[in-house]
């Protein structure tokens, strides 16, 4: 589903360069739950943003699907991004102003879906996280945990073939913590392709396969099953 080949991400401020991602080869394929864990700094995050087409490449191929997706303009990225991945990040990110339903739904208009498919695949979506009878709600009268499983509903709502996740239970409470762990478990059930960063050792053996990072590399590749 996913090839990188010798990807690297160099960051250039000042002074300094930062190698975040050096020569990362990697394969994902479909159904596949991968945890990335490894030290703060190691590049965990901006593997998941590169993955996510929400950061640009240094140099090395990335083919998504088939189809290689460096080299397209900002605008076909943005439609591929849209289209294609779902991203869950630690601080869930919904907007404040919007209801959960128009969170959910947002992503979904701007791909210009017609308004009919488009309640019906957010209402599916927030009956899959158990936050139906929230639809109303502003975010900000929500739980963090409620927060987060909204946030993983916008994420599916149009089935993307992978789902992102930054530490997505890295702001939660252990109960609430679990509760998307959970749901992660459902999707994958149900034949997700998920990748997720974790700190959690306890998580990160829920996935089917653990990657680790150190310094941009990648130090260990670990398939469970
Ligand atoms: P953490 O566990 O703390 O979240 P991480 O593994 O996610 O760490 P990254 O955020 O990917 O680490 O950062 C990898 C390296 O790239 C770090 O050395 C970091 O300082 C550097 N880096 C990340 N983003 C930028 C940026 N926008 N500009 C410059 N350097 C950056
Ligand atoms: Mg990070």
């Amino acid at each position: 589903l996913i090839t990188l080949e010798g990807l690297t991400k160099v960051f250039e401020t000042e002074e300094v360069e930062t190698h975040a991602l050096s020569n990362i080869h990697l394969n994902i394929r479909q159904g596949e739950w991968v945890a990335i864990v490894g030290p703060s700094g190691s590049g965990k995050s901006t593997l998941l943003a590169v993955l996510g087409l929400l950061d640009t490449t240094t140099r090395g191929t990335y083919l998504l699907d088939g189809k290689s997706v460096l080299d397209l303009s900002a605008t076909d990225r943005a439609l591929v991004r849209n289209r294609h991945i779902g991203f869950i990040f630690q601080s869930f990110n919904l907007i404040g102003d919007l209801t959960v339903f128009e969170n959910v739904e947002l992503p979904l208009t701007y791909r210009g879906m017609p308004a009919a498919e488009r309640k019906q695949r957010v209402e599916r979506a927030l009956e899959k996280v158990g936050m139906a009878h929230r639809a109303r709600h502003m975010p900000g009268q929500l739980s963090g945990g409620q927060q987060q499983r909204v946030a993983v509903a916008r994420a599916v709502a149009g089935d993307p073939l992978i789902l992102l996740a930054d530490e997505p239970t890295g702001n939660l409470d252990s109960k609430n913590g679990e509760a998307v762990m959970q749901l992660l478990s459902e999707l994958h059930k149900a034949g997700a392709t998920i990748c997720m960063v974790t700190h959690d050792p306890a998580h990160a053996r829920t996935a089917t396969r653990t990657v680790s990072l150190f310094d941009g590399r990648i130090v260990q590749d670990e398939q469970r099953r």
